[in-house]
């Protein structure tokens, strides 16, 4: 931490030894947390619990800043919600609310960036064009959250009012902008912020951290056994020199030694790493590719998630060939060998295409969609 500890990134524990230094009880502390991560408060002057005069003194011990403002909110045709947030500093950060499929629609799942920016330079990936700005603090990372509860009751409030506002978001998923696992300390903070009971109390079963392969933050994982996310890896070929046109990281981080620590990940019973695999057409698409990824996996504990290709803003290319997405009957026939071959495999309908809010689609521009209305408002 900073000597300035930054507000929103103390957890219970550092915020209520903050209290008994001050000579104050520390179930202060769990009041103040409560306060900030569950109800999302805007200023010590909400906190009605506490005197007039210990606010005065908090204000000047551990000045009140929302660590993101929001700048804009793209609503698309699908129903996801693209929040381009910046934080103290001026940086942008973005997060996607994506629509539940459920008949009543009355949740959504949020993905959240960990970094402004990123310097992984991932060929398919519009965040890459916009270079590494920073890591994002655990409090900036949770915020995102505080800031889509806020939309979602801004818009859906009256609708929602009988389900508890902190069950809106049902599952978080750290796939927005940035490479989680070079920024994991923060990633964690968030996640113990985020799931602790005095907060949100959010499931960790229902949280996800994605990963382009950065393979030691598997080992710092697996060190914080009472952490129970899921793990999802963004892998995208089997073929060595196919994933280093598409992702550098190859070049650090060879595919044999990605599925290695795959392998020595001491996973709970019954859970199974996801792996990401977005489909390019003629690129990594071919049934022998389906053969050489069925081989890769094998034995391993994953399920597959085939992702159509967003073309994003600007045309793309891995080494001489442009990226252009798999046709659809391509897709179900990879996926289908796949399934034949024993795995788990879902198909994911990619949100958000027309707000470039959508898988690799995160960078600092956004586009206004047509549709005005919020999903869910209208129904
Ligand atoms: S895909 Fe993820 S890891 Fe790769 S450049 Fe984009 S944000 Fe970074």
């Amino acid at each position: 931490m900073d000597s300035a500890p930054e507000l929103f990134s103390l957890t219970p524990v550092e915020l209520r030894d903050f209290f008994f230094d001050l000579g104050e009880p520390p179930f202060r502390g769990d009041q103040l947390f409560r306060w900030l991560h569950k109800v999302g408060a805007s200023s010590y002057d909400e906190m009605t619990d506490m005197s007039r005069v210990l606010r005065t003194s908090l204000e000047e011990r551990l000045p009140f800043a929302t660590p993101l403002t929001l700048v804009e909110e793209a609503v698309s045709r699908d129903g996801s919600v693209k929040l381009a947030s910046q934080t103290v500093d001026g940086l942008p950060v973005e997060s996607v609310l994506i629509p539940g499929t459920g008949l009543d629609r009355r949740n959504y799942t949020l993905c959240v960036s960990t970094q402004s920016g990123c310097s992984l330079g991932c060929t398919f990936c519009e965040t890459a064009t916009m270079g590494f700005l920073k890591n994002l603090s655990a409090g900036e990372i949770a915020y995102q959250v505080t800031l889509a509860l806020h939309t979602l009751q801004k818009h859906l409030g009256e609708k929602w009012n009988e389900l508890p506002r902190e069950q809106w978001i049902t599952n978080i998923v750290y796939m927005g902008m940035g490479e989680p696992f070079l920024n994991l300390d923060n990633v964690i903070r968030s996640i113990r912020i985020l799931t602790d009971a005095k907060g949100l109390n959010f499931s960790q079963r229902r949280i996800t951290v994605s990963t382009a392969g950065v393979v030691a933050g598997f080992a710092r994982l697996a060190a914080e056994p009472d952490l129970h996310i899921n793990l999802a890896v963004s892998l995208n070929s089997p073929v060595e020199e196919v994933r280093r046109e598409l992702m550098p990281i190859s070049r650090r981080h060879p595919i044999s030694e990605l599925v290695a620590a795959l392998r020595d990940f001491p996973l709970p019973k019954r859970q199974r790493i996801t792996i990401e695999y977005i489909m390019f057409d003629g690129i990594n698409d071919t049934m022998e590719d389906a053969g050489k990824l069925a081989a890769l996996l094998r034995g391993l504990s994953v399920k597959i998630n085939l992702i159509p290709y967003n073309v994003g803003s600007v045309p793309k290319q891995a080494g001489r060939r442009a990226l252009l997405p798999t046709p659809r009957d391509t897709i179900d026939r990879f996926a289908e060998y796949l399934r034949g071959k024993g795995f788990a495999v879902t198909v994911r309908a990619s949100a958000g295409q027309d707000i470039a809010a959508a898988c690799g689609q995160l960078a600092r521009k956004t586009r206004r969609s047509e549709k005005d209305g919020f999903p869910g408002d209208t129904e």
